[in-house]
């Protein structure tokens, strides 16, 4: 026999004929067998410790570093980036204070809402802190909840998509992040509670008091596939965070008409605050959500507000470019599939920022503004010798005729 046909595996002393595959190592040798049963107990291990791990362990992160991981993803809108990492941070605590459980004070949930134009972020911000904690997310829209009659059904839809997102994980999604988007339609309308024209925006927000507060919901889960056995699961939302968002549309009228009277009241304290009126948001209280149609008991239910400002120029510009996954670092890897260098300036990046706000696309126009920039290459250069790919103003243009700016627009 040959030197190379004695050898054999080391784990299970298999010949090397008698294996597919034989891989040396410095002084030993192991067969595919082998390799494969070890990857099988590798997986089991990361299994049990990333298990382990989610039901006893929360890594609390200290609201800096929150904030730090928020900054790779989101540009600008620090106060809320600030105001969500102490929430975040808050809402943990209160979460290992339970579990320790000899502390005389109740630490209340830290629930949020968000204030700001669509398209500046909330989402994303709330999006972005699930994913740092790796916890479940789902996103829930609250004009969907007005239009079924049935409350019940409604409050449990919510957390029936939690649920999925936790891949039916009970113990996970109970400590999940739920967004509710469009709070603000579910307003009543008028400040006047005896306007009962309008009571099915109320019934909603009364529907939810219980669940952001707190409660035990039978809820059926979705794709019962899974769980054909099994109707009903429980689901305590005491520790689900949740963060709403809304255009609140017109409350900067609210915000200056209380700014104004206060103005008149303390006129002398406040003249040498100087009041920005382009961005009367940064301004909101609680009051002005009332005024502007949510029940006083959501919003001490949601106790932690914020506010997003307008996307300006720079905001845009910076989008496109500096985020862990920006728009344009997206492209350009992309392109490299191809083994083509992607590359497009300045002035490219400034005229795609320029019809984004002159359409008032926002920050999700950007997306389809490169689109429409890019298609064409994306289409041509994969069957092609191009290597090299240069975008520059004209090129941008070029692409971009008035009639697809209006089709984005009437899109968007
Ligand atoms: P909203 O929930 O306020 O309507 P989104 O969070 O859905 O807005 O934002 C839409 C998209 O715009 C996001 O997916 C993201 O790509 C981009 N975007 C908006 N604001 C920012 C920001 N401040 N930083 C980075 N990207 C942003």
């Amino acid at each position: 026999m040959s030197k190379e046909e004695n050898l054999e595996c080391s784990f299970c002393g298999r010949k090397k004929v008698e294996t597919d595959l034989l891989i040396a190592g410095m002084d030993a040798h192991i067969c595919d067998k082998c390799i494969e049963q070890a990857h099988g107990i590798v997986l089991d291990e990361i299994q049990d410790v990333a298990t382990t791990a989610t039901s006893t362990d929360l890594e609390l992160k200290k609201p800096q570093d929150i904030k730090t991981f928020l900054e790779t993803y989101i540009i600008g809108q620090d106060q809320t980036k600030k105001t969500m990492a102490v929430a975040v941070y808050n809402h943990y605590k209160r979460l290992l204070q339970k579990k320790s459980d000899d502390s005389p004070v109740e630490i209340e949930k830290s629930n949020m809402i968000l204030v700001g134009e669509t398209g500046t972020g909330k989402t994303l911000i709330a999006k972005t802190i699930a994913r740092m904690l790796s916890v479940p997310f789902s996103i829930v829209d609250a004009t969907v909840l007005t239009q079924a009659g049935y409350v019940g059904e409604d409050v449990e839809s919510i957390l029936s998509r939690l649920l999925q997102a936790a891949d039916y994980d009970v113990e996970k999604a109970q400590r999940g992040i739920v967004f509710i988007d469009e709070i603000d339609k579910i307003a009543r309308k008028g400040d006047n509670p005896s306007i009962t024209r309008d009571v099915s925006g109320e019934g909603v927000q009364q529907a939810l008091l219980k669940l952001l507060e707190g409660t035990v919901v039978n809820v059926a889960p979705k794709g019962g596939r899974k769980h054909p056995e099994q109707k009903f699961v429980e689901v305590d939302t005491k520790n689900i965070l949740f963060i709403a968002g809304g255009a609140f549309s017109g409350i900067e009228r609210n915000i200056s008409a209380r700014l104004n009277r206060q103005a008149v009241g303390y006129s002398a304290a406040l003249s040498d605050d100087k009041i920005d009126e382009e961005n009367l948001l940064q301004y909101v209280i609680p009051s002005d959500l009332k005024t502007f149609g949510l029940i006083p008991e959501i919003i001490g239910r949601l106790p932690v507000l914020s506010y997003m400002n307008p996307l300006d120029a720079k905001t845009l510009r910076a989008i496109l470019t500096e985020p862990k996954n920006a728009l344009i670092k997206q492209y350009t890897a992309l392109f490299a599939m191809d083994g083509v260098t992607f590359s497009i300036d300045d002035k490219a990046l400034d005229y795609i920022v320029e019809k984004a706000l002159e359409y008032k696309l926002g920050a999700r126009g950007l997306r389809s503004l490169c689109e429409a920039i890019l298609t064409d290459a994306m289409f041509e250069l994969p069957s092609s010798d191009q290597k090299e790919f240069h975008v520059n103003r004209k090129y941008a243009a070029g692409k971009l005729s008035n009639s697809t700016l209006k089709k984005l627009k009437a899109a968007s």
